[in-house]
């Protein structure tokens, strides 16, 4: 039977992906720390026999290094996301995606694991020349988090370079869907408005609204994750997005309910909108949930944000003054 560590496991997407294995009847073996992951995310699973769950920072070498034994597959997702957080607390953030990256890379060369799989970010392109942006565009990080989660992947692509190592990395574009992160700092899009909406307040739009994101839904992205795993590719870099992109005023015609406008942050592209002729031509994977199918199935679920914090324009200026202070002009 294929074993296979999922590191952030009970995250967003990590938890998406451990459905995913176990419908195929793998055995999981999960690595978190429960710092933006949350057990419930996989309560569903609980009593499964293929799955165990370890609290663990993946940063603690000696800690996750016996529990990659047998494993056949590798895929990478734990990580500190948001953007205030990592311009206010770098060091952290080095700490979890890069320095643990490293301890996750060397339990899978001691282990001869056979596939690894990077959650890589779309971030690292910051604000690129060209639209869709291909996997060959400059590196622009505009942020630590970008800045992170590239430095991690250049240690992935490095460790497929030297020791052979079977890697892969995907880099995602707005991934959204049920289970997104609900944990207090002010983040993704989603999780803001659907809190304002569950509690009656308009939601807060950025700008004009007329910026678009490639949003891309969780299990589509599930999917890339385990048709990489059983591809033979190695050494790849792979974007991986919805195939379109679409506005904020879009996304909330379809939430439905007021708005009121927040002033354009600093660094923040207009537009993201991947490339997606790798992901096709290699992976043969493409996205079937539309962004209506997704965002319909994300109001049937969207009592999972009831307890997400409601955000308004007042608490957003300060929750953000850091970001206009040191990436403003
Ligand atoms: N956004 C918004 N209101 C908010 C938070 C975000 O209109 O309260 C917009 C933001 O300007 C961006 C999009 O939603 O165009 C996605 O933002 P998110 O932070 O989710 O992702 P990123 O900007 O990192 O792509």
């Amino acid at each position: 039977m294929t074993k296979v560590v999922v590191t952030g496991g009970a995250g967003f997407i990590g938890s998406h992906v451990v459905d995913r294995l176990l419908e195929v009847e793998f055995e999981i073996v999960v690595l978190d720390n429960f710092s933006t992951g949350r057990p419930e995310n996989l309560e569903h699973q609980k009593g499964n026999e293929l799955l165990s769950l370890h609290q663990v920072d993946i940063a603690d070498y000696d800690k996750i290094e016996p529990l990659f034994s047998g494993a056949d597959w590798v895929i990478h997702l734990a990580a500190l996301a948001d953007i205030v957080p990592s311009i206010q607390h770098p060091f952290p953030y080095h700490h979890s995606n890069v320095d643990g990256t490293i301890c996750v890379l060397e339990a899978a060369r001691k282990h001869d694991i056979k596939r690894f799989i990077y959650a890589g970010s779309s971030s690292c392109y910051g604000i690129p020349d060209k639209y869709p942006t291909s996997e060959t565009a400059e590196i622009r990080p505009q942020y630590p988090y970008a800045l992170a989660k590239n430095i991690a992947e250049q240690y992935v692509m490095h460790w497929g370079q030297v020791y052979e190592l079977p890697v892969i990395s995907l880099r995602m574009f707005n991934v959204y869907g049920t289970r997104s992160r609900t944990s207090g700092t002010y983040g993704a899009v989603f999780g803001v408005f659907l809190a304002q909406k569950l509690a009656g307040k308009p939601y807060t739009v950025v700008g004009d609204g007329n910026q678009t994101r490639d949003f891309t839904y969780v299990t589509d992205v599930a999917d890339a994750f385990i048709k990489s795993a059983q591809s033979d590719l190695t050494q790849e870099i792979i974007n991986i997005g919805s195939g379109g992109t679409y506005s904020i005023n879009r996304l909330v015609e379809l939430l439905g309910g007021d708005v009121i406008h927040v002033p354009k942050r600093p660094g923040e592209p207009d537009c993201t909108f991947a490339d997606m002729h790798k992901a096709r031509e290699l992976l043969q994977w493409q996205p079937k949930v539309s962004f209506e199918e997704g965002v319909e199935l994300i109001l049937e679920n969207i009592e999972y944000w009831k307890e997400a914090p409601v955000w308004d324009k007042s608490s957003i200026d300060v929750a953000t003054k850091d970001w206009f202070k040191y990436l403003g002009e």
